[in-house]
């Protein structure tokens, strides 16, 4: 075994490089959005599938792939669709600001760049919603370009393959200075989903398989892989609370649309108080849209978002005012067919669970 602390040996890369490539063409994950083996990819199936799989797993994101697939074939397509029907698809994927901001890049590629996606980083990284991440995966998958994408299971597998001290977010540069190293001049995009597939299947966080991992003594990790990548400091979210309402009036309940900017942007909610840290349950009904005679169900709603955790109260009242301004009444059995983001159908399930 070799120690942790030498350097990597010249030449390592292309050998190391070699045995991925041979893993991979024997173990290649299938995929919804991978193209066969040697067949060319389609850049909307890319990059499609890359806007899903951002901080969303595989399982997940699979039966939302097939859907869009399914109902917008092509990036003309979904262009031409509503933007409300393409909310309502992502209802319960998370981040919704993805939804959105894949309409606008899907009009931008069809009106701008005539329904052909651009191929260079540069390029695509001017679209709505691509960042450097995806623009780089879907230069090196969908256009074969030695351009480097880090994400975490890349991540995971470089620090380890070059037993790397450095801490995020300084470690992201030279994960992908290692990378770039390694990569494969002739086919950039399978390396690229091999480091991918290796870090999904076999370099995982916990009980990596060293053991029949491709790169096997070339590994500066290997002896205690889980050491790697070096742990960054623990950040704590910031609990913010609130309140929700869910309001009947002859079998309907009322909803609203939450504003275009910002967080859940666009999607459907019940009404609700502000989410803050210094929420006040006895001032909640302050911000209810009618004066009712309101019962507080026991039961209480977690989320937890990325940058802070969410506690809801929730309060029922059976009302017969029409929907103020900016509201709708909503039959009950349509409300599956609504942009409901999950925290607000955990509501609608915490309310039922109430028997309400
Ligand atoms: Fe990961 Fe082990 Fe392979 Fe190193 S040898 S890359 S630690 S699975």
């Amino acid at each position: 075994m070799r120690s942790a602390t030498r350097t990597a040996r010249q030449g390592a890369s292309s050998d190391a490089t070699i045995a991925l490539l041979n893993w991979y063409d024997r173990h290649r994950r299938v995929l919804a959005w991978r193209a066969e083996p040697g067949a060319p990819a389609d850049p909307y199936v890319v990059w499609l599938s890359e806007i899903m799989l951002q901080q969303t797993t595989v399982a997940a994101v699979t039966p939302y792939f097939n859907s869009f697939l399914r109902r917008w074939p092509n990036v003309t397509a979904l262009a031409a669709a509503p933007l409300e029907a393409v909310l309502q698809q992502w209802a319960g994927l998370g981040y919704y600001s993805r939804a959105r901001n894949l309409h606008a890049c899907a009009k931008a590629i069809s009106t701008e760049h005539g329904g052909v996606f651009p191929q260079t980083e540069a390029e695509l990284r001017a679209l709505p919603g691509i960042g450097p991440y995806t623009a780089a995966a879907i230069a090196a998958i969908a256009f074969n370009r030695r351009s480097v994408a880090v994400d975490g299971n890349i991540t995971r597998v470089i620090a380890r393959l070059y037993a790397l001290e450095e801490r995020l977010p300084a470690l992201r540069a030279r994960v992908k200075e290692k990378a770039a190293q390694l990569q494969s001049a002739e086919r950039p995009g399978d390396f690229l989903q091999a480091l991918m597939d290796l870090g999904a299947t076999i370099c995982t966080p916990r009980g990596p398989k060293c053991g029949v991992c491709p790169f096997g003594d070339d590994c500066l990790g290997r002896a205690a892989p889980e050491n790697w990548p070096r742990k960054a400091a623990k950040r704590v979210r910031p609990q913010r609370r609130g309140a929700a309402f869910f309001l009947r009036r002859n079998g309907a309940v009322l909803l609203r649309t939450r504003p275009l900017n910002g967080l859940l942007g666009g999607m459907a909610e019940l009404p609700g108080t502000s989410w803050t840290e210094d929420y006040d349950v006895e001032r909640a009904l302050h911000e209810a849209p009618f004066i009712a005679d309101y019962e507080k169900l026991s039961v209480c709603v977690a989320h937890v978002f990325t940058h802070f955790t969410l506690a809801l109260d929730i309060f029922v009242a059976e009302v017969t005012e029409d929907a103020p301004a900016g509201s709708r009444w909503v039959k009950e059995a349509d409300l599956e067919t609504e942009a409901l983001p999950s925290v607000m159908r955990k509501v609608v399930a915490a309310v039922r669970s109430c028997g309400w």
